[in-house]
């Protein structure tokens, strides 16, 4: 018999509607202790994917209208018995609401631990419960998109697809090897070898892409830097839709670094708009100088931004050169103006240059489009299979480096025997992978870093 938990499974804030989730073998009857439906009936005579409207009744006094919702073992998120209450979203009201169930009888919900039981019921295997969290987490939409398709079972299928070739070429090794008496038709080499080639490209490709996906994933620690006056801020603002950086025809006005997130191409990037990048007296000034050179030399992308309307500086050339060798979008800006920056020199120094106006809000299309194609996420398919983390990207490494030693091994006529222990590793490493095999530790560790509620 499990305990029965309970925990608020929406956010820590208040919202137009706060959900409380209890699963385990008591859920309904505690759900039904603290809820009353208003046409009289009880929660514990309901089927599952029903619903009731109500109230809240603590110490005997109706308090906020809800709704209740049951769904039955095994159809359920958690493959348990699970009520969840909907009350007003008010800190408060969710709270009492949730005291009252743990006051019935519920133990409060460790971090992921309904996740956790949905993996330890066969509900999803650890790719999915994995994703589960990066749904909550994902900031841009290619990312969400990914992180939804491996909670559909994308990652897992074709994890499955090689597990399965590699179970099938074992099972019959073995039975060849254990029952020579046996008609027991031997394995062609080629046959072997054909199967684990696809093994080997199928993994192959998933690692591949992995670099992508992280970028999709995480993000781009990206910083906006220019001389003082080039148009940093406005275009901060023009990508951030708000007026967080400060714009102003006072040179050296960004002193410090403004930190945004924002969406480009469906990717997130960690924007930083740097201080003016200029000779100055001022100390405060140069201070913030000095953090904008080190944020430039420490971030992953580079947007250098240029002003058209003027003659190129030594400022503007020490920039061209300390972008050399990074990740660099040059930026020209205020296109709306003649021109008189000799953009042949820029456009000679970096693999991206575009043209923008941020004051007219032009250029973002081309700045969209020269930003995906130079972090190689222009083509970036979400709906491929894609390895989340790390843990799933050591795994898949070590799986596929006990099936090309597999292949050495049929190239070199190696004993069956010797091969399958080979192909065996290399089952045991997408077992872990899908969590199949994965230890206590693994698991525990993955749902530790979930949010409670989840
Ligand atoms: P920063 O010092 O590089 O951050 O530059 P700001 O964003 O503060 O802009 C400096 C000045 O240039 C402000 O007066 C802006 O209004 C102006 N500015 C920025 N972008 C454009 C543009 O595309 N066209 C024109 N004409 N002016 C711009």
């Amino acid at each position: 018999m499990s305990t029965t938990i309970a925990a608020i499974s929406t956010g820590n804030a208040p919202g137009g509607i706060g959900v409380i989730r209890i699963s385990g073998d008591n859920a309904v009857k505690i759900a039904d202790e603290v809820f009353e439906c208003r046409d009289g009936t009880s929660l514990t005579d309901l089927g599952g994917y029903r619903a009731k409207f109500g109230s809240i009744v603590i110490d005997g006094k109706r308090q906020d209208d809800a709704v209740a919702l049951v769904f039955r073992a095994p159809k359920s998120y958690t493959g348990e018995d699970v009520a969840e209450i909907s009350v007003h979203g008010g800190l408060l009201s969710v709270q009492k609401t949730l005291d009252a169930v743990f006051a019935a009888g519920a133990a409060p919900a460790g971090a992921g631990e309904f996740t956790k039981r949905a993996f330890l019921n066969g509900k999803m295997d650890l790719t999915q419960a994995e994703s589960v969290a990066d749904i909550i987490s994902a900031e841009g939409e290619e990312e969400l998109k990914a992180s939804i398709g491996a909670l559909h079972g994308r990652l897992s299928r074709s994890i499955n697809a090689v597990l399965e070739k590699l179970l099938d070429s074992s099972a019959t090794m073995a039975a060849w090897v254990d029952y020579p008496d046996e008609e027991i038709p031997e394995l062609e080499s080629d046959e072997l070898e054909k199967t684990l080639t696809f093994c080997k490209n199928e993994l192959n490709s998933l690692l591949e892409s992995y670099d992508k996906g992280q970028t999709i994933r995480s993000g781009v620690d990206t910083v906006i830097a220019g001389r003082p006056n080039v148009g940093k801020s406005s275009l901060m603002n023009m990508l951030t839709g708000t007026d967080k950086s400060i714009v102003t025809h006072i040179e050296g006005t960004t002193r410090d670094i403004v930190e945004e997130n924002v969406r480009l191409g469906g990717i997130v990037l960690h924007l930083k708009d740097t201080a003016g990048l200029r000779e100055s007296g001022d100390v405060v000034e140069n201070i913030g100088i000095e953090k904008a050179y080190r944020a430039l030399d420490n971030a992953q992308l580079v947007l250098a931004v240029f002003d058209s309307s003027e003659s190129l500086t030594d400022e503007d050339r020490e920039l061209i050169n300390r972008c050399s060798g990074k990740l660099a979008v040059a930026v020209i800006n205020k296109t709306d103006l003649e021109t008189s920056a000799d953009t042949d020199i820029i456009k000679k120094a970096f693999e991206k240059t575009v043209f923008i106006s941020a004051k007219n809000d032009e250029g973002l299309a081309e700045l969209e489009n020269a930003v995906t194609s130079l972090l190689g996420v222009a083509d970036f398919d979400s709906s491929a299979p894609l390895l989340a983390n790390l843990r799933q990207k050591q795994h898949c490494e070590s799986a596929l480096s006990c099936i090309n030693e597999a292949l050495d091994g049929v190239s070199l006529g190696v004993t069956y025997d010797a091969i399958n222990v080979m192909l065996d590793a290399a089952a045991d490493e997408l077992l872990s992978l899908t969590g199949k095999k994965a230890n206590a530790e693994v698991v525990n560790n993955i749902f530790s870093k979930f949010c409670v509620g989840k």
